[in-house]
């Protein structure tokens, strides 16, 4: 195949109005001064209604997690981030719980396969995502820390992920 070299008019040849013109285009935007610029963290940049950020576990009406220590979520985890100890925990309703749970956050894809496995709606990746330490042991979420997380989802609220075609949107 034969690639023509294209013809330059005489304004291109000079360079000097295309130059004019993007010193042109440059200043159209400037003088907008429309911010694109979020300042973090003063001001956080929205989320997608389809982000998974930081895990919370949800709790039933009398405080105690919902969750039940069944481990489908360990087994649906991708990157084997989940480890947990059951218990008896001497109610007559629950046969298991966890005495035990945590997600080791740096080694988390953050897929949502836990939330989609939890037969229990016990587990849900909230829009919360901040986190820093300088040590790796703190990016490992324990239980308390996941209920903590909690109270980045308004009280008695569910972030539902509703699978359309290939989107989550968030409902
Ligand atoms: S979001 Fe994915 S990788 Fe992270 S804990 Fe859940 S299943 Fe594992
Ligand atoms: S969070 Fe859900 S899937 Fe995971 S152990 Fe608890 S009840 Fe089972």
């Amino acid at each position: 195949m034969i690639v023509r070299k294209p013809q330059l008019s005489l304004t291109q040849k000079l360079y000097l109005p295309e130059i004019l013109r993007g010193l042109m285009i440059t200043m159209r935007h400037f003088l907008r001064r429309k911010s694109v610029t979020y300042e973090y963290p003063e001001k956080a940049k929205p989320v997608p209604a389809n982000f998974r950020g930081l895990h919370r576990l949800i709790q039933r009406p009398t405080g105690k997690e919902r969750c039940v220590a069944c481990e489908l979520c360990l087994t649906a985890c991708p990157a084997n981030c989940i480890s947990m100890v059951a218990t008896d925990p001497n109610d007559p309703n629950v046969e298991k719980f966890p005495l035990r749970y945590e997600i080791d956050t740096l080694r988390c894809i953050y897929c949502g396969f836990c939330e989609e496995a939890c037969p229990c709606d016990a587990i849900e990746l909230t829009p919360h995502y901040e986190q820093a330490s300088s040590r790796r042991e703190d990016f490992v979420h324990a239980k308390s820390r996941l209920l903590e997380n909690n109270q980045f989802v308004p009280e008695g609220e569910r972030i539902s992920r509703v699978k359309t075609n290939e989107t989550y949107l968030r409902v």
